[in-house]
């Protein structure tokens, strides 16, 4: 259904936005902001961990392979991730643009996407289409959170196992104890945000993450966007810049 209403969307607007990268630590909102950029400008998010946990979910050789590295909040080997996202990047809803969620998260996916972005999609003989080839540079925004707003974020995060609504039991509550709004089902908590994983996986952005940031910071790439507002006002802060990026790179 997303997919159908992004592409629907896609076709209205019908210009180029390229690849948006979105940096944060875990609750940072990535998730959610993504899903509004979705809503503008019909392109995809792509999101690894959701694409881990649907080959977790399908018992794949990859899925078995990350499942452990995952419950303990550890990130997965970049070889590992390569190929997934590789293979994502090439599907042809990607051709627009698309809204990276979660990659990269090592300085060497970050190496490893410019160098990837290059060959496949500026260089403008492997494209098909003059319209590829005009494809905007990449646009990298980084949600900056203060640490105990995180906490809140993270420990309080919840979701209806019947239809995927998300919840936060300490800033947005369902209106009964633990159950969904919409369906009445037990929310649940996802493995990697109890409370003696999320601690690992902050370490784990500290550790790894940051020095993505600091990658695309001395190449005067990183746009830094104050996540500690509301969701409607980080929104508009992420639109003005997405549109302003795409805009000075078509005037
Ligand atoms: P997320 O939903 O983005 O918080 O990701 C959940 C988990 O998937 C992370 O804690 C990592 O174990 C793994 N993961 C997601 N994206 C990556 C990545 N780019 N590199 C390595 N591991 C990842």
């Amino acid at each position: 259904m997303a997919n159908k209403s992004a592409s629907e969307t896609a076709q209205k607007i019908g210009r180029q936005i390229g690849p948006v990268i979105l940096l944060g630590p875990p609750g940072a909102g990535k998730g959610t902001q993504s899903k509004q950029i979705v809503d503008r400008y019909g392109i995809p998010q792509i999101s690894t961990g959701d694409l881990l946990r649907d080959h977790v979910a399908r018992g794949t050789a990859l899925g078995l392979e990350a499942k452990a590295i995952m419950a303990r909040g550890e990130l997965v080997s970049d070889e590992l991730m390569y190929g997934i996202v590789a293979s994502r990047l090439r599907e042809a809803d990607c051709k627009r643009g698309f809204i990276l969620d979660g990659f990269p998260r090592t300085a060497a996916q970050a190496g490893w996407l410019d160098a990837f972005l290059e060959q496949e999609v500026f260089d403008k003989s492997s494209t098909t289409s003059s319209e590829e080839a005009e494809n905007c540079p990449p646009v990298v925004i980084q949600l900056l959170v203060d640490y105990n707003q995180l906490l809140l974020r993270l420990t309080g995060r919840r979701s209806c196992p019947t239809c995927g609504r998300l919840y936060n039991i300490h800033l947005q509550p369902p209106l009964v104890d633990e159950l969904c709004d919409l369906d009445g089902s037990k929310l649940v908590i996802r493995d990697d945000d109890r409370q003696e994983v999320i601690s690992g996986r902050l370490t784990a952005y500290e550790n790894q993450t940051r020095p993505v940031a600091d990658y695309y910071r001395v190449q005067r790439r990183l746009v830094a966007v104050n996540a500690d507002r509301t969701v409607e006002e980080v929104t508009a802060q992420i639109l003005g810049v997405i549109d302003r990026h795409c805009h000075d790179r078509s005037a």
